[in-house]
């Protein structure tokens, strides 16, 4: 049996991505001294943010962007703004983003960034003040060839917007290729806002297969409503799996006979929360991780299975939509018990690579069609996966552990090739 640490139910995200890290390195046979340039992130910005709030009151928030590495090309990741957002936490997204990046083979680096606030208690305008206040600070920092954001928790396609008007007025001239996940009329690439579900589809499909399961009819249980969560439900259903619960913060449904998806959609657009549906019964959050089910989605925040609920989970495949929903203790349960676990830096990836699409368009100022951008993901997608699995069945060892090496190992290739500037 797997060591019980219960303490791992406190462990910030970046303890967990530093195990995570160690726990594949120590499988490689390279230098300690090259793997702790690896792991340690490269450039950390903290922003203090006077805010002009409607009441006419200031107010100072705390913002924040770290570039974890940037051997393979420009730092890439997103922008969450949440009350919890802070520098352990925004580390271990861009550690996670540089993995991520080199597990798919796109030519970017890893970032991350943040605000540490509540945006439902703020107005639209405070949050636009806020927004630009952050791109400001930050106009140094990021760039095509520096750092590219992208949205995250709680932001969207007119957060970017802000922040690419924003950095534009600073450089004198538009420059769309400064942040990806834009609207389409500024440069957004089609497919990208549901490229990180149509990524997690593409992954549990292979996973399926491998696993013999028929997604056809198959049971799957999707945590969190959002971007990733509404969407990998979606079609994920339409490729015929019943949804048999869903949930969001307010709370969850369950169908066992499936819920209506297409009808949900309709009801969370114009409620803006799952609760309430007709058509399913209420189910909590901890009861919904607990389902018999062939896949499992986790698409909310970090560490929600734990090693306190990992030994009753019940699914075949785990497939993490969500960033680091998974605890390296309960990791090891979950593969005692035989249960695949996607894991995020693949499963996920979905959005970077359309994000990396959308670079590449801005910057050949050229469009492609949603077909071809749906094409070209796939094609990325399954070779990632089927690289990731092949590792996992060299090393013998779990799909994360498999991830991180191929990772670690594209990472550290360039790193040799470019040397080390000392
Ligand atoms: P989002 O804000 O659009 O949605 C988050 C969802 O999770 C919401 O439905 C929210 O109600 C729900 N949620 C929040 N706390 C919860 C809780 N305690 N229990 C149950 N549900 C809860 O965010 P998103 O963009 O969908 O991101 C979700 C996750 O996916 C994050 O970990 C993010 O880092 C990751 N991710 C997002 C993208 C992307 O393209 N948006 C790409 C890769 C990874």
């Amino acid at each position: 049996m797997p060591t019980r640490q219960s303490d791992d139910i406190k462990l910030s995200a970046l303890e967990n991505a530093m195990r995570q890290f160690d726990e594949a390195a120590e499988v490689l046979n390279v230098d300690k001294m090259m793997l702790e340039i690896l792991k340690q992130p490269r450039r950390a910005v903290i922003v203090k943010l006077p805010i002009l709030m409607d009441n006419g009151d200031f107010q100072v928030f705390t913002g924040y962007r770290v570039q974890h590495n940037i051997a393979r090309g420009p730092a890439k990741g997103g922008i969450r703004f949440h009350q919890d957002v802070n520098l352990d936490e925004v580390s271990a997204l861009a550690a996670w983003m540089t993995w991520k990046c080199a597990v798919v083979g796109i030519p970017f680096g890893g970032g991350k960034g943040g605000i540490a606030c509540d945006p439902s208690k703020l107005s639209k305008s405070e949050l636009e003040r806020l927004t630009r206040r952050y791109t400001a600070d930050l106009t140094d920092v990021i760039g095509p060839e520096i750092d590219v954001p992208a949205p995250d928790v709680n932001t969207d396609s007119q957060t970017m917007a802000w922040i690419m008007d924003t950095f534009s007025m600073h450089a004198r001239h538009t420059v769309t290729s400064v942040v990806t996940g834009k609207p389409i009329e500024l440069g957004g690439s089609l497919g990208r806002r549901e490229a990180t579900g149509r990524g997690v589809l593409f992954a549990v499909r292979e996973a399926c297969q491998y696993k013999n399961i028929e997604l056809k009819g198959a049971r799957c249980v999707v945590q969190g409503f959002g971007n990733v969560g509404s969407v990998t439900a979606d079609l994920l259903y339409r490729d015929g799996a019943r949804i048999i619960a869903v949930c969001d913060v307010h709370g969850g449904l369950y169908n066992p006979e499936g819920i209506d998806i297409f009808g949900l959609l309709e009801y969370v657009a114009k409620n803006r929360k799952v609760v309430g549906f007709e058509g399913a019964q209420p189910i909590t959050h901890d009861e919904i991780l607990k389902l018999e089910c062939e896949v499992l989605v986790p698409a909310a925040l970090e560490n929600v299975i734990t090693s306190k609920n990992a030994d009753d989970i019940k699914a075949v495949i785990v497939a993490e939509g969500a960033n680091g929903p998974t605890t390296t203790n309960a990791d090891k349960i979950l593969q005692s018990r035989g249960i695949m676990v996607i894991p995020d830096i693949l499963c996920n990836s979905g959005g970077v690579t359309v994000s990396y699409f959308e670079w590449v368009q801005d910057r050949m100022g050229y469009f492609w069609t949603e077909e071809e951008v749906n094409k070209r993901l796939e094609i990325i997608l399954v070779k990632a996966f089927n690289d990731v699995l092949k590792v996992s069945l060299e090393y013998n060892c779990n799909m994360r552990i498999a991830a991180f090496l191929l990772a670690i190992k594209r990472v550290l290739e360039v790193t040799m090739l470019r040397g080390v500037y000392a």
